[in-house]
């Protein structure tokens, strides 16, 4: 007996061994059972998902004498006159017959009844390929066909068949076969036809079909006849012609590295032992997708069907690259599939895809720009992570930061009789907060704290002696605390706060610590102050001019006074209450 392939000799001959396309079965299996069948049936999808099987198991059921649920019985003389050569259930390849002529000759045949059972069936294959004349021609009879035929139409391109057509057939759409239930069926094949196999040879097998039930066993079959023992995993790889599946991997690390000249050197490997350029691209994009895959999946081994060993490189390949980066680099090498086809020279198509991937730096594209943004936020996030290791900048950041790099090289080397006052908390963190201060000679530690202090105290001398530790010059304040007032007083009044600035002018100001204190002389005017519209006008504008805060003091003076009020409470303290002071 000739050899028979296995997809052929593993057809199945009913529903119940059919895999995939659950949801055509059930209702197929449903029209056999209540007996209402139509006229016409179009069957799209991918090549070998199953629709000329279903087709040819669907023509033998509704002609069954008895099925079984939904299956032909195999058994009865209907069943087995159609398993040979007969006249009811014919097939037509519309790839090579396409004329009217062909359509015509099938109408006639159709016309008459059929032999052995109840309905005669025409199987149309590729149907897409009928000539427009010949597609007028066919849709005459499914506009009236005889009460017996049944068309089953099968195409894998759907978008090519005229509307009129469509509108007349029950249309099934068949999807690819999981990759899954691939593995059950080859390893099913194999297990009956006693072929020893390693799961990962059949999971190989299962990942080349693709979806398609027919090309797995073909390539199973190929296998088979390779591998004279148990088949492996290697034999599945080499009868493949994937042993170039390494280089491509390599290429893709190589490209994740933005090792360009290592990768352009892989290319030319390849180009030199013939590959075709346009496969390499569909390679190498084949190879970013299982990266794409492991890196965003939960559960990439119920995805990609890959030894453990090959899953767990792609899982640490695909880890060292951003997810965004991965789905940039898929785009180059998808987005390339036309440049190949209309290149006089695809090598040089494929070589640019390959530089422009090794660098994004190059490229200004959103893409691109998007990966240079994530490395730079990487390490703008690492650098604010090193910053805040150091207690002195989380602390004391407002004081020291905005002052220091300009003070630090002028005033450090001046007073260096200064040090041992300096405070003993700031001396180990202030080296990194000081890049300016290279110049300078001496260990770190010790010109630091100056650096920190002189801008602080320096131009307010006079607040060296108080203990509060808010400047009173520097960049903090825009405006120094001399000429806050005056400020705040001509900003009242161009922004047309004119009752403000009309009492304004009447009271006391003193500016100390970063506090603009307002003192008032009676009641009704601190309430006036302290109202909140024109308390919170007199805040802002204050802190419009750095970062002042405004106190409103009734009767007693502010610190300017400080030394007369001492002096007033001493004489209270001798006099008692009973002393009046007057202003
Ligand atoms: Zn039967």
């Amino acid at each position: 007996m000739a050899y028979l392939a296995l997809y052929r000799r593993f057809r199945p001959m009913g529903f119940d061994t059919f895999i995939g396309q659950e949801h055509v079965v059930k209702i197929l299996k449903n029209q056999i059972k209540t007996g209402k069948i139509g006229h016409a049936y179009l069957f799209c999808g991918a090549r070998g998902t199953g629709k000329t099987s279903a087709a040819k198991i669907f023509a033998r059921a509704i002609n069954c004498l008895s099925p079984v649920d939904g299956s032909p019985c195999g058994e009865c003389e209907v069943c087995r006159a159609l398993a040979g050569p007969n006249m009811d259930v014919l097939e037509m390849d519309a790839a090579s017959n396409n004329s009217v002529d062909d359509v015509r000759e099938m109408r006639d045949k159709i016309m008459y009844p059929p032999v052995n059972g109840k309905y005669k069936v025409y199987i149309v294959d590729e149907v897409h390929m009928l000539s427009a004349s010949a597609f007028n021609a066919l849709l005459k009879t499914l506009e009236e066909p005889p009460a017996h035929a049944v068309f089953i139409f099968a195409t894998t391109e759907v978008h090519k068949i005229p509307q009129t057509i469509l509108s007349r057939c029950m249309r099934f759409d068949f999807k690819l076969i999981s990759t899954d239930k691939l593995v059950r069926l080859v390893s099913d094949v194999f297990d009956k036809t006693g072929k020893s196999y390693e799961p990962a040879a059949v999971a190989a097998i299962a990942r080349a079909g693709a979806g398609s039930a027919r090309d797995a066993l073909s390539i199973a079959d190929m296998c088979s006849s390779y591998s004279e023992g148990t088949l492996t995993y290697n034999d599945v790889i080499e009868v493949l012609g994937s042993a170039d599946r390494r280089t491509v991997f390599g290429l893709v690390q190589k490209i994740i590295d933005s090792d360009a000249g290592a990768a352009l050197t892989l290319v030319d490997a390849l180009a030199s032992g013939g590959k075709n350029m346009a496969v390499l691209a569909e390679d190498v994009a084949a190879e970013l997708r299982d990266l794409i895959v492991c890196v965003t999946a939960k559960n990439p081994e119920k995805i990609l069907f890959l030894p453990e060993a090959e899953l767990s490189e792609k899982t640490a390949l695909a880890a060292r690259c951003e997810p965004h980066r991965l789905l940039r680099l898929l785009d180059i090498f998808t987005s390339q599939s036309n440049a190949f086809r209309f290149a006089a020279h695809p090598r040089i198509v494929m070589e640019t895809a390959v530089i422009r991937a090794c660098n994004p730096d190059k490229d200004y594209d959103a893409d691109a720009l998007m990966s240079r943004v994530v490395v730079l936020e990487r390490e703008l996030a690492a650098l604010r992570a090193e910053i805040q290791k150091t207690p002195y900048i989380a602390q004391e950041s407002h004081i020291s930061t905005p002052t220091e790099p300009s003070a630090a090289p002028v005033q450090a080397p001046v007073q260096p009789v200064a040090q041992p006052v300096a405070q003993p908390v700031q001396q180990p963190v202030a080296p990194p907060v000081q890049p300016a201060a290279p110049p300078q000679p001496q260990p770190a530690p010790q010109p630091a704290p100056q650096a920190v202090q002189q801008p602080v105290y320096q131009p307010a001398p006079q607040a060296a002696p108080q203990p509060a530790p808010r400047p009173q010059g520097g960049e903090a304040y825009a405006v120094p605390p001399s000429k806050l007032w005056g400020n705040v007083l001509r900003k009242l009044r161009t922004n047309g706060n004119a009752v403000l600035w009309t009492v304004c002018c009447d009271v006391r100001a003193d500016v100390q610590s970063g506090t603009l204190t307002i003192t008032v002389d009676d009641e009704a005017e601190y309430k006036m102050f302290t109202r909140e519209d024109h308390f919170k006008t007199l805040s802002e504008t204050a802190a419009s001019f750095g970062n002042y805060t405004v106190k409103i003091v009734l009767g007693s003076a502010p610190q300017e006074n400080a030394e007369l009020n001492r002096d007033i409470d001493e004489l209270k303290s001798v006099f008692g209450d009973a002393l009046e002071i007057k202003d």
